[in-house]
Parts: structure tokens; sequence; C-alpha cells
């Protein structure tokens, strides 16, 4: 059987605010990226942030928009894919200049509303709207065109799964991609707890997302690869990772050094920062022991450490019977915080997943795995009607 891999990014600003204008953040690097997945001749994924751009509108802000429309169509004239990413919270937020002044109550979606049936009725809109207006722009490229996946703003399918399941579901999407098995992220913003979701590669989810539906009904999940590693084998990763950069550095293989990174922008959670750009710096050793106790859990959103994000991939597909069963999984990227080593790295990471995995592996676009399932006899929406 096949395993197969959907590369993704989220084709998104920073929520907070901008450091720079939209086409260093955002533009440039996707630019990059899809030259990289050209070059290696693999499509890509784009999980698009609609409703930024259509706020960005609203505002009379026309640039960043239209940049952004050129680049998902020239992104699916050239054979990769884009689907719907949806943050609500930018239909409350004001763009003022690069800093947004945002209200963070309103990030998830299971928090639109107290009252479910409006809370359903909300949520089932903004998704209609951001799948209608990719039909609108991609059809025009490509008459095949479909948005049939999802993945939520900050991985947020929580509070309320239920309700936002539901209308997924009835908004006509067919595949999510948001969970990402085992993790739980608590704060002020997100509500994430993904410690209970299904022990299975892929499964369809009709409300609960705790528990697999029965006779391919609902959404079909296709998640991100994630892992724990022991303290031990996360010590070796970490201690291999950088000698290697250590190493490097010293030999003048300069591609390989560290570049310094200029930061673009800040999170939703963050305030600005006044004069330099940069994060405090701790010690090399501080960093690394940090690390090593606190990154055992990983999972696949784009890295410089291409040996930790191809070991994460292996063990996470040890749990599953990939030579019985087609398996399903994603691999996450953010544009905006990648530099030239998340690009190296990520060209080696592929080249060491096809290697081990020879031509058991293919990297495939979500309206291919959309139309694989229809194939396989899931029930869509329009099926039940
Ligand atoms: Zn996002």
């Amino acid at each position: 059987m096949t395993i197969y891999i959907l590369y993704s990014a989220d084709y998104e600003l920073y929520l907070g605010g901008n450091y720079c204008d939209e086409n260093e953040v955002l533009i440039n690097p996707t630019k990059d990226l899809l030259n990289l997945f050209d070059k290696l001749n693999i499509p890509l994924t784009l999980f698009a942030d609609v409703l930024s751009f259509l706020r960005y509108r609203e505002q009379k802000l026309f640039g960043f928009p239209e940049n952004a429309e050129n680049q998902l169509k020239d992104a699916i004239r050239r054979g990769h894919d884009v689907q719907s990413h949806v943050h609500p919270h930018w239909n409350f937020t004001q763009i003022e200049g690069r800093t947004y002044k945002v209200n963070a109550d309103f990030f998830l979606l299971g928090k639109l509303d107290d009252d479910p049936e409006k809370l359903y009725a909300k949520i089932r809109n903004l998704l209609m709207t951001s799948r209608s207006y990719l039909h609108d722009l991609l059809g025009t490229v490509n008459k095949n065109y479909q948005c049939i996946a999802f993945r939520a703003g900050g991985y947020g399918l929580q509070p309320n799964s239920a309700i936002v399941m539901k209308a997924l579901r009835d908004s006509g999407f067919v595949i999510d991609s948001s969970i990402v098995p085992g993790f739980v992220l608590k704060n002020k913003i997100n509500e994430v707890d993904f410690s209970m979701v299904p022990k299975m590669a892929n499964y369809y989810l009709d409300s609960d997302l705790t528990t697999p539906s029965k006779n391919n009904q609902g959404i079909f999940e296709i998640p991100l690869a994630s892992c724990t590693f022991s303290i031990g084998q996360n010590f070796l990763s970490q201690f291999s990772y950088y000698s290697l950069k250590f190493f490097r550095a010293r030999s003048g293989q300069g591609a390989s050094a560290p570049s310094a990174v200029k930061e673009k922008g800040y999170p939703i959670q963050q305030v600005p920062k006044k004069n330099s750009a940069r994060k405090p710096k701790h010690s090399k050793l501080y960093n690394f022991f940090v690390e090593t106790i606190d990154n055992c859990f990983n999972y696949l959103d784009c890295s410089t450490d291409d040996e930790k994000m191809f070991q994460c991939t292996k063990t996470y597909l040890k749990h599953f019977d990939v030579v019985n069963k087609d398996v399903f999984f994603a691999f996450n990227m953010h544009p905006k915080g990648m530099t030239k080593d998340h690009f190296a790295a990520l060209e080696k990471y592929h080249h060491k997943l096809t290697g081990y995995y020879q031509g058991n592996i293919q990297a495939i676009r979500y309206q291919q795995a959309a139309e694989m399932l229809v194939k396989n006899g899931l029930k869509t929406k329009t099926d039940s009607n």
C-alpha cells in the first residue's frame, strides 16, 4: 500500500502584526517555497487565510489581497493546491499600518457565540465564505478546482467541536487537516487538546473528536504527523543537530551555518517589540538543555532540523500498518517564518524520506486525496441529501 504525504503550508501573515511589508512576510518566502516544490517535482497545498484578504479589502487596502490572489492562482496554474484556512478573528480586527488591533476573544471558531444555533450559523457562514471565495478565484484558472479541505486557524477545532464539525460537513468540506495527535496547547488564546483523538492513521469524524464515525460518514481526517521522543532520544537528536551545526560553521560551509534571522512579525498573544526585533539571547548550552527537556513532543511543522523531522515521521508511521493500508499524513509549514535554513532542511528531509520509503511514499495534493476517497466510496454531503 502507499504512504501519502501532504505537504502543506499555512498561507498567512503574522496575526499580531508585522515588522515589514506583506510581500516580505508572506509573498516572497512562498515564492521561494513554490520554486523549491517545482524543483523537487512534488505538489504543495497552501491553506489560505482567506478572511485576512477580505478584511484588508474591507479596509480599502488592496495591494496585499491582490498579490496574494495572483500568487494563489499561480500556484494552481503550476499544479499545486490551495485550500481553506480560517482565522475568524480577522472580522474583528482593525488594520492600522503594520499592526493589528485584534479582539482575541474571537480567535476560535467555537467561541464566536454562546448560543449553539447562532454559533452554528456563524461558523457555517465563515466556512461557506472562504470556500466560495476560493472557488470563484481559482475556478477561473482550473475549472476542476474544488475547495474540499480545511485547516482550523491555530488548530482550533475546539471548543464546541461537535458544532464546528457539523458546520464543516454542511459547508461541503470533505477533509480536515487540523489534528496534531497528542498536541495540547491551552493559554489565553488557544484551547487545543488532541490528547484523546483516535489512535488511527486516518478516520472519519462526525461530531466527537475522540471517536471515529462508522460507515465512512463525516469528515476524513488527515492528521499532522507527531511523536514523543524519550529524553534520551531527544538528547541524541539535539546533540547531533548542534554538533553538525557547529562543525559546519567551523569548516566554513556558509550555507549550513545558522544564518542571522530577522523576525518579521509577532503572534496574536504578543505585543510588538519596541527596538530591536530580536529574541533575548540565551547561551547555546541553555538552549540545548531547554530544548532537550521541553521538546520531547514533536510534530511536523517545518524546522531547520531535517534529521529530527525524518525521525519524527518514522516514529509516527511505525504505529500504523503501512503494509496493508494506505496512510495519509500532513506536513505543515509557515512561510512567514521560513528562512533558507528551513528550505535546505526541507529538501534534505524529502530526500531522506524518499530514500527510506522508496516507491512506497508519494506526495499528493488534498484534492487528489479527496478524489481517492470518493472513488473508495466516501459518502459526501451531496450523497446523503
Ligand atoms: Zn493560521
